[in-house]
C-alpha cells in the first residue's frame, strides 16, 4: 500500500501559482527577522507582515449562498463543500488497509498566505476542531509532509482548542514549506532526544512542553495505528501534567475542577521525525505597547508573526522565548531532559520499549 496523496507537490505548485496569479490567494510580503534566543541558541524567526495588519479576522466574511438567502448571521464554514475551484487542490479517501472504508480529506490552498503554497488537509464531512486527531487524519498529514519534504522541507501543525489560535471551527490541519529549510526546534529536539527512541520527551524549557520521536513501522498499514499512539502518549501527558498542576496550584484547575481533554488547548508540531505538542494557557500576548499577538502552533515551532512595527520591536526587545513561556504553562518536571518514565508520576506505566 502507496502512502495517500501521491504526486500531492505537484498540485500544490501548479494550483498556488494560478491561484496567487487570479487573486484567488491572497498573499502577504514579508520580512523574516532572525532572533536567536541567548539562553537555548534557538534560532527563532519573527515575520513581520504590514499588510495583514488591514485584514479581517476569520475568513474575511464570506457567506456560503444559503446562509445569504436566509439571512443567516452565523459565519459560513469555508473547509465545506462546494469548494472554491481555485483552492481545491485534491481529494482522497483515506484507508488503514483495503477492508477499511477510510476517511475522506480534502486539501485546499490556504486562502490568505504569507509562506507560498500553505494548505489545508480539512475533513470532507464536518468534524470539530477541538476534537483530538485520528490515526488517520495524523497519517494523512505525516505521509504529505514526508512526500513533500523530500524536495523541501515541509512543516505541518494543529492549533486545537479555544486558546490555540485556531480560527475555523471544522477540523483542518495545516501545512507549508520552511522558508529556511529548517524548523527553529529542530536541533534542541535533537540535542535532547532520549537514548530510548519510543520514550517521550520534555525539553528544559521554561513552558511544559511534550515530545515523541517519529520511526514508522515499514509497513504502510500500520502507520496509522503507530501515529495514533504516539499522539496518545503526548495527549496522556499534557492530561497528567494538568492534573499535577492543580494538585500544586488549585488556581490552575479547569472549571469544575476536572482535566477534560475536549477542554484544553494545545498547540502540535508535526514534521517526518518528531511529534512537538505545547499545552496552552492563553492564544493573545499583549505587548508592551498594548498590541494583541494571536500565536498559534507555527509561534511554538519557532515562528512568529507580527503585523506592525511596534510590535516588531517590542517582541525583539522581551525575546521570542518570554512569549512562549507567558502563553504556556510552567512545566512541573525539573528544567532538564525527562523521560516519559520521569515525566509519569509513580506507578503510571512508561512508554513500551523499543524491540
Ligand atoms: P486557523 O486560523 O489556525 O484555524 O487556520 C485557518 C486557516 O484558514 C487560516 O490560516 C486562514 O488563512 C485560512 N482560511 C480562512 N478562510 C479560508 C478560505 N475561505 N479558504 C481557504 N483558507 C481559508
Ligand atoms: P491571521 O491574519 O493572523 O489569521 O494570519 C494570516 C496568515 O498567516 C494565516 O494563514 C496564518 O496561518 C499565517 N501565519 C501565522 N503565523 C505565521 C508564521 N509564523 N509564519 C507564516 N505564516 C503564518
Amino acid at each position: 500500500m502507496s502512502l495517500p496523496f501521491q504526486g500531492l507537490s505537484q498540485k500544490i505548485k501548479t494550483q498556488f501559482k494560478a491561484a496567487k496569479d487570479s487573486n484567488a490567494v491572497v498573499f502577504f510580503d514579508s520580512e523574516v527577522v532572525e532572533l536567536d534566543d541567548a539562553d537555548t541558541g534557538i534560532p527563532f524567526e519573527v515575520r513581520y507582515v504590514p499588510g495583514l495588519a488591514k485584514k479581517p479576522q476569520g475568513d474575511g466574511g464570506k457567506k456560503s449562498a444559503g446562509e445569504e438567502k436566509n439571512g443567516d448571521e452565523r459565519p459560513a464554514d469555508p473547509f465545506a463543500p462546494p469548494y472554491v475551484e481555485e483552492l481545491f487542490v485534491a481529494e482522497e479517501t483515506v484507508k488503514e488497509d483495503e477492508d477499511d472504508s477510510g476517511e475522506a480529506f480534502v486539501v485546499l490552498l490556504n486562502k490568505f498566505c504569507v509562506v507560498p503554497r500553505h494548505a489545508l488537509l480539512v475533513t470532507k464531512n464536518f468534524a470539530r476542531q477541538t476534537a483530538p486527531l485520528s490515526p488517520l487524519e495524523l497519517f494523512a498529514t505525516w505521509s504529505i509532509i514526508k512526500q513533500l519534504s523530500s524536495r523541501e522541507k515541509h512543516l505541518g501543525f494543529f492549533n486545537c482548542g479555544s486558546e490555540s489560535g485556531a480560527s475555523q471551527p471544522h477540523k483542518h490541519l495545516q501545512f507549508m514549506p520552511l522558508s529556511g529549510g529548517v524548523v527553529p526546534f529542530d536541533e534542541i529536539i535533537d540535542a535532547h532526544k532520549p537514548q530510548n527512541r519510543r520514550s517521550c520527551f520534555q525539553l528544559p524549557l521554561p513552558y511544559a512542553n511534550f515530545t515523541a520521536l517519529i520511526d514508522p513501522p515499514s509497513a504502510a498499514s500500520s502507520v496509522p495505528g503507530y501515529m495514533g499512539q504516539r499522539y496518545l502518549e503526548l495527549l496522556d501527558l499534557m492530561i497528567d501534567h494538568r492534573r499535577r498542576l492543580a494538585e500544586e496550584d488549585p488556581s490552575t484547575a479547569p472549571d469544575g475542577g476536572h482535566v477534560r481533554l475536549s477542554e484544553l488547548s494545545y498547540s502540535l508540531i508535526i514534521t517526518p521525525t518528531y511529534l512537538h505538542l505545547v499545552p496552552r494557557r492563553r492564544e493573545t500576548y499583549t505587548t508592551e505597547r498594548g498590541h494583541a499577538l494571536s500565536i498559534n502552533a507555527l509561534g511554538y515551532a519557532g515562528m512568529m508573526l507580527v503585523k506592525d512595527q511596534e510590535s516588531l520591536e517590542d517582541v525583539k526587545k522581551v525575546g521570542v522565548l518570554a512569549i512562549l513561556t507567558d502563553l504556556g504553562f510552567r512545566p512541573v518536571a525539573a528544567s532538564d531532559t525527562v523521560e516519559v518514565d520521569a515525566i509519569l508520576p509513580t506507578g503510571a506505566a512508561p512508554a513500551a520499549e523499543a524491540p
